[in-house]
């Protein structure tokens, strides 16, 4: 069970006790030259609890424990000291690897066997034999760098190529199986025959943060279908949660603080080619919430470079939707290319060609508002109305005044008389579009399993905040089963123990569907500088959101006829005095909160 002496120090070089501790003990502020806070590991009302950045250590001077950042971790977590060290290799990106690593055995098979596979197709298409894929790649105009840095492959065309070579190379066929690398049919009696699943392709290796190939995808060299053929999902690869090129493009997004999407692996290859490196590309899906959040922890601006056909269009459009929909700081563009996808493009006309088309990306709002516009050559009331439901999805004034602007020199219309109208559409936006009641409960549960989800991310990640939340938050009713039998299992655990630790709540959840919306929440790093902040935050956004919804269903009942009106008005009555008193509260809590930062 040893890790080997070289990785722990290079984890203890890099791990900044000033940085790992906040997570913890939110409190923690800095004091001359340590940082003082509540202590995490007994109970107190004045911070007796240090850390000293220049020694790399932390001590209490209440409860008296004390020890380095391997300790805290360990003492925190409740971890054996290796399990601390791999927890802060996590942290930092650092891969610890030794021998009886926790890892199970037979995902460092699945690791082995499609790095195996991998070498085997790449150095299939550099051999004499491979010339077809290799012909293939070049006359794309792929570089023998670009190959040799991608690690394309190419795969013959046979029925036992790939199956062979593994068991040449010791490698278990079962895990080949597993990987997705062979197929499988069933023969006469007990017999079960096996058979590459890629035959006659060019062979594009998936890798992950690390580096390591947890899939393939394999495209056809002539007009077969499917054009391309990508590994299914397996133990190592969840398409959802990996985007093409992104261990090679980490360090240029970071670095320019931007990311580039395009649709293929052709798109990232060409795109690197000239010189362009913070490109990555999602997997033959469509961008998903996973991929954005990844992206936003490494950079603050995504620009989305589709392709110029409808599919590509219409990519962009559900992506900018998602983009709306996920709590993120990053900023999103779109990039609109005249003609072709991005491979086609900068192969035609050079790298500073396409970073022109992508410094002239649009803002979400002016690409929804153009769409409209391009879809719509005559303007009719119907639609301005959809581009003045575009505009008020904004929440800023002075934002929505820029784009009526916007809107006014594209139509050609006063400026004045567009605000004049806009203004009048927000009056009468909500007489018009009376909402049934169904429609609000299902509006309702969306929003309420989102904040939920919200929720879990932060009391997994600051399990000391679960007992207030099992009070709190029970007054909301939830229509998921999935996420209503997570909050359940939520309350009785505040309700018989103590001390909640992360890898403790693992324990309580068996059900794969439950331990997976967990292992999301908990495997994604995440931190807030406030957890008891973005606490209340999440909890008062849902009340609120909660009220407005009554208040809005009454008075549409009241607008309609339907109903009896003096039941109506007083249920309205009733739901505007509690939104009064959430007003107040808000704001005695926000004076609370900065109160707590003045000291
Ligand atoms: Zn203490």
């Amino acid at each position: 069970m040893s890790i080997s002496k070289t990785v722990i120090e290079e984890i203890r070089q890099v791990s900044r006790i000033e940085e790992v501790v906040p997570r913890f003990v939110p409190s923690l502020k800095k004091r001359g030259q340590n940082y003082t806070g509540l202590c995490p590991f007994h109970k107190e009302k004045t911070p007796s609890f240090v850390v000293s950045p220049d020694k790399q250590i932390f001590h209490c001077f209440g409860c008296h424990a004390g020890g380095n950042v391997f300790s805290f971790i360990s003492k925190i977590e409740n971890l054996s000291f290796a399990d601390s060290v791999r927890y802060l290799g996590r942290m930092y990106s650092i891969e610890v690897r030794d021998e009886n690593d926790s890892l199970d055995d037979r995902l460092k098979d699945y690791y082995k066997c499609m790095e195996i596979s991998s070498d085997i197709f790449h150095r299939y298409l550099l051999s004499y034999n491979g010339k077809k894929g290799l012909d293939y790649l070049q006359m794309r105009g792929i570089s023998e760098k670009s190959i040799n840095l991608f690690k394309l492959g190419y795969s013959p065309d046979s029925w036992d190529f790939i199956k062979t070579n593994l068991d040449k190379n010791g490698i278990d066929l079962s895990c080949a199986f597993d990987c997705g690398l062979l197929s499988r049919k069933e023969g006469a009696g007990d017999a079960v025959h096996m058979y590459d699943k890629f035959r006659d392709r060019v062979i594009f290796p998936i890798l992950d943060r690390f580096g390591r190939v947890i899939a393939f995808g394999g495209r056809v060299m002539d007009n077969g279908e499917p054009k391309y053929l990508n590994s299914p999902e397996t133990k190592i690869y969840q398409k959802r949660k990996v985007l093409y090129g992104l261990n090679e493009a980490h360090k240029y997004i970071t670095e320019k603080k931007q990311a580039i999407i395009v649709e293929g692996y052709l798109d990232v290859i060409g795109c690197f080619q000239h010189g362009i490196r913070n490109v990555v590309a999602p997997l033959g899906t469509a961008l998903t919430d996973q991929q954005i959040l990844m992206l936003s922890r490494i950079c603050s601006e995504i620009v989305l470079l589709f392709d110029s056909d409808n599919a590509g269009f219409k990519a962009a459009v559900s992506a900018v939707e998602l983009h709306k929909q996920i709590n993120t700081d990053v900023k999103l563009r779109v990039a609109l290319l005249p003609e072709g996808d991005p491979f086609d493009y900068v192969s035609k006309y050079g790298g500073s060609a396409l970073i022109e088309i992508i410094n002239n990306a649009e803002e979400p709002v002016i690409f929804q508002l153009n769409n409209v516009l391009k879809n719509n050559p005559v303007i009719d009331t119907s639609i301005i109305k959809s581009l003045f439901r575009i505009i008020d999805t904004i929440e800023y004034g002075t934002e929505r005044s820029a784009y009526i602007k916007y809107l006014s020199e594209k139509l050609k219309i006063s400026n004045d008389i567009l605000a004049d109208d806009f203004s009048k559409y927000k009056n009468n936006a909500p007489v018009k579009e009376l909402v049934p009641e169904r429609n609000i409960i299902i509006k309702n549960d969306e929003y309420i399993i989102k904040s939920f989800r919200e929720l879990f991310n932060l009391l997994f990640n600051y399990p000391e905040l679960i007992s207030s939340a099992a009070l709190d938050f029970s007054e909301f009713s939830l229509n998921d089963p999935v996420i209503k039998s997570i909050f359940d299992r939520l309350c009785e655990i505040a309700a018989f123990s103590d001390e909640i630790t992360i890898s403790k709540l693992f324990d309580y959840f068996t059900d794969s569907k439950e331990r997976e919306v967990i292992s999301s929440c908990v495997l994604f790093d995440y931190s807030v500088d406030e957890p008891r902040k973005a606490y209340s935050e999440i909890y008062l956004n849902l009340k609120s959101f909660n009220i407005d919804n009554k208040i809005n269903y009454y008075n549409n009942l009241i607008k309609s006829g339907d109903g009896e009106i003096s039941s109506s008005l007083l249920e309205l009555e009733q739901w505007r005095k509690e939104k009064e008193k959430l007003r107040d509260f808000v704001y005695n809590i926000y004076s609370f909160h900065n109160n707590i930062l003045q000291h």
